[in-house]
């Protein structure tokens, strides 16, 4: 078998938890297995990474914030391999470039591309373990990129796939997937499984657990991931096409996201293409939004509310200032209080009454809703911070999600 294991920051966050991912990982080698494994950077050195080039520069060329980010993996995987050999096994670091990862030149959010397998196929007949840095890429011009935050999980299942590995598990700090983030609802249950769509809205709409390219990746390639503890022995989740009715819920998954702010455009020309020219604007600029709302025009003119993620925001603000003429708005207005909570279930399609439920529990716990927008799985609801986490475990609990 051959099974491509990754570990994320906690997971190796000292001497003592890099010993105990090696001898995981020689497990699976000692019984014959090809094993590749995919480290994060120490526990939050990517944060301190960040709070170290903000100190210098509060606005840091992105190329060369990707060159900084990719020595935090560079540690990981180095310091692994010392443990391995420590412990009496071969093993071998790669990086993105001796692996040959090629992504997209996005700096700060690239894609993966092409990956060549020829090296890792080679140390691997050699026996060796495989350690290979996660997050980081190399694009076109032969610098480094990196997948976003929390992108580790992406390098994995990419990986998996390359590789046609007949594993991908995932070790964090909690036992798998849970129907909320056990730290902010601790009522929250561990799933035993769940569909690739359910995950990648959750992971989309804030349940940072997995990187929602993983998913999207997985889905795509069909890899079946496992979601499990480093910490433990804990079975896990599994991440898979289909789930059993059996046992079956309305809803899967709470999530919440913190880092959504609104943008409101006031006082917009209520004229065909308005709204085309103030989102083209925004994508030209790779500027995502979310949640959109319009009010009814009145006198010539209307309003549009979106979320873009905080990142963004100054961005955002400062090209649609740019462009105030020709967009033909009165002004601009933002808001960082606010959360974007949402509930996912496929359970959802067949089951009138789900949106209503959540908007009369939001009732009772008396938080008012800024923004909506649902699809076919999904409802999302935009709250204000304060409310946000009262509100999920309201939510969590209303549609009976906790432990008995
Ligand atoms: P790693 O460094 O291993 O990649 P992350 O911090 O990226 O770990 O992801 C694990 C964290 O995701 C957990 O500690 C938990 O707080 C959070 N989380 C958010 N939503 C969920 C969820 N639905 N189930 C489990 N964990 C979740
Ligand atoms: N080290 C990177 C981060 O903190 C990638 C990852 O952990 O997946 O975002
Ligand atoms: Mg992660």
């Amino acid at each position: 078998m051959l099974i491509v294991k990754k570990f994320g920051g906690t997971s190796v966050a000292n001497k003592e938890r890099i010993f105990n991912v090696a001898k995981r990982c020689i497990r699976d080698y000692e019984k014959g297995h090809d094993v590749v494994v995919v480290l994060s950077a120490m526990g939050k050195y990517t944060d301190e990474l960040i709070d170290k080039a903000k100190d210098i520069n509060p606005n840091p060329p992105k190329r060369e914030m990707d060159m900084l980010f990719t020595i935090g993996e560079q540690m990981s995987v180095s310091l692994m391999a010392m443990a391995m050999a420590e412990l009496g096994v071969r093993a071998i670091s790669l990086n993105a470039f001796q692996v040959a990862m090629k992504t997209t030149s996005a700096y700060g959010n690239a894609r993966l591309k092409k990956i060549d397998t020829e090296r890792i196929r080679r140390e691997l007949e050699d026996r060796k373990i495989v350690i290979v840095t996660g997050f980081q890429g190399v694009n076109k011009y032969n610098d480094y990129t990196t997948l976003g935050r929390g992108g580790s999980d992406t390098t994995a299942v990419a990986l998996a796939a390359a590789l046609h590995a007949d594993a991908c598990e995932i070790y964090t700090d909690v036992d798998g997937v849970y129907t909320a983030d056990p730290r902010l609802v601790p009522t929250a249950r561990k799933l035993k499984a769940i569909t690739y769509d359910e995950m990648l809205d959750l992971a989309t709409l804030g349940a940072g657990v997995l990187h929602n390219r993983s998913v999207e990746m997985a889905k795509k390639y069909g890899v079946r991931l496992v979601v499990r503890s480093s910490l433990n022995e804990s079975e896990g989740t599994v991440v898979k096409e289909v789930v059993k009715k059996v046992e079956r819920m309305i809803i899967s998954g709470v999530a919440l996201d913190r880092n959504a702010d609104r943008i409101s455009v006031i006082g917009i020309q209520d004229v065909p293409g308005s709204a085309f020219k103030l989102f083209n604007t925004l994508a030209k600029k790779n500027i995502n939004v979310d949640i959109i709302i319009q009010s009814v025009g009145r006198e010539g003119t209307k309003d549009i509310s979106f979320t873009v993620s905080h990142e963004n925001l100054k961005e955002a603000i400062d090209v649609l200032e740019e462009y105030q003429e020709v967009l033909g708005f009165e002004r601009v207005e933002y808001n960082c209080d606010v959360a974007k909570l949402s509930i996912v279930g496929a359970g959802m399609m067949s089951n009138p009454g789900v949106a209503a439920k959540m908007f009369e529990c939001l009732y009772n716990q008396n938080v008012n809703i800024n923004m909506i927008a649902t699809s076919e799985i999904r409802i999302t609801v935009l709250v204000s911070t304060k409310d946000a986490v009262k509100a999920m475990n309201a939510v969590h609990d209303a549609f009976g999600l906790s432990e008995e």
